[in-house]
């Protein structure tokens, strides 16, 4: 078994939201023992050197899609995602994927949610499975489910009336989902709360979690009528709504990062000038903080997602969505964004037995930064060092081991 000594660093205790002096001793796969500096057990063992940095938990993020590049305002040959979605062939989206794996590790990320489209997603944790490569643990919706013809049609699994949705979700844990996604809404609501509280008895009778993307008023008071587990992007919602999300304990997953982004980085990357003028004017007359700051203010948990690979949201791009964040005020301080990343991530996930805190016992997902985050929020994107299940993947802020033969 590898023995790792992190020395002479601090250790950021994400819960009670302090910054101590610690060695962190890594066995294998395991977090062995956290001790004060120079006390930790195995003191022969061979040494990472994080003097001044701040070890946290890995970083997660909680809402991407592996298969799509994120990389400009499309990614594809003609133009939108839908393009990109429809002709990419299974081998491309694939090496996407695999890309994406690679960015996210460099960015502290050790643990991604993919929130679904094509297929890519179950052969990139296959891959990840056999050692063919490394990258961040992976939890996978398979194809998201949504109405025919409803948004993104193009490139999930449709699928309509009580019985459509009961099979819609047996197929994808069939596949080897680990958790379900629904489409709740586009600009209207997009299912009656039967055919969403079918979905939600059929994924929780799977022991599966389910989620949706619901993003206006009524779409959020139908998923939460329906019993579901959480929701993305979030939106505007009513008092007794936001009541009851708090009550269920939902975590909510943020997504700023498409409109702050495609806003400011779309128009030199090939998005018109009309979606641009249009997304501007979007931001200003309804910044995206307020509804979440309403949430957040009456106790609504948020986890941390940048709905990476849409236009313009790289894989390895997680502090503009930090920085959207704070400056709407969708969260108070520093310490709710690393909450976010790291404890809240695996309450979502459901894993924060083995997940989410540097403590004894718990799997060696770990991430060092350089600086203190809860000082200067801008240390999170100081990347030097990420280990995932005990395995040193970055070092020194540079890749190691990515793949192994
Ligand atoms: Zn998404």
């Amino acid at each position: 078994m590898t023995t790792q000594l992190l020395a002479g660093g601090w250790v950021l205790d994400v819960r009670a939201g302090t910054r101590r002096r610690a060695d962190v001793l890594v066995e294998g796969s395991r977090i062995a023992h956290v001790a004060a500096p120079g006390a930790a057990r195995a003191s022969d063992a061979p040494r990472v050197d994080a003097a001044g940095l701040t070890i946290l938990p890995g970083f997660s993020n909680n809402h991407v899609h592996v298969g799509w590049s994120g990389m400009g305002w499309d990614g594809g040959p003609t133009g939108i995602l839908r393009d990109e979605a429809l002709n990419d062939s299974d081998g491309i989206n694939g090496i996407k994927a695999a890309a994406n794996l690679r960015k996210s590790l460099r960015a502290g990320l050790t643990a991604l949610r993919d929130l679904g489209m094509r297929m890519s997603a179950f052969d990139a944790k296959e891959a990840l499975r056999r050692g063919l490569i490394k990258g961040p643990r992976l939890f996978i919706a398979g194809r998201a489910i949504m109405c025919t013809g409803g948004h993104t049609w193009w490139c999930g699994r449709e699928a309509d009336g009580v019985d459509g949705m009961r099979a819609a979700v047996r197929e994808q844990v069939k596949l080897g989902a680990d958790h379900i996604k629904i489409i709740a809404n586009e600009r209207t609501p997009q299912y009656s709360v039967e055919e969403l509280r079918a979905a939600a008895d059929e994924a929780h009778r799977l022991g599966r979690r389910i989620t949706a993307h619901a993003s206006i008023r009524e779409a959020i008071r139908n998923v939460v009528a329906a019993g579901f587990d959480s929701i993305e992007h979030g939106g505007p919602a009513d008092d007794d709504v936001i009541e009851q999300i708090v009550e269920r304990k939902m975590i909510v997953v943020p997504t700023l990062s498409p409109r702050v982004l495609q806003t400011e980085r779309g128009p030199s990357r090939g998005m018109p000038a009309g979606v641009a003028a249009a997304r501007r004017k979007q931001t200003l007359e309804n910044p995206p903080g307020a509804p979440l700051r309403r949430m957040r203010e009456a106790g609504v948990k948020f986890a941390f997602g940048t709905d990476a690979g849409s236009p313009c949201v790289p894989h390895d791009e997680i502090m503009g969505e930090i920085a959207a964040l704070l400056e709407y005020e969708a969260v108070a301080e520093p310490l709710d964004v690393v909450r976010m990343l790291t404890i809240n991530s695996a309450e979502l996930r459901g894993d924060d037995d083995r997940l989410g805190t540097v403590e004894e016992g718990k799997l060696a997902d770990l991430v060092a930064v350089d600086g203190d985050p809860l000082a200067d929020i801008r240390a999170l994107g100081n990347v030097r060092h990420v280990f995932v299940d005990g395995e040193h993947l970055v070092r020194d802020g540079e890749l190691h081991d990515w793949y192994d033969w």
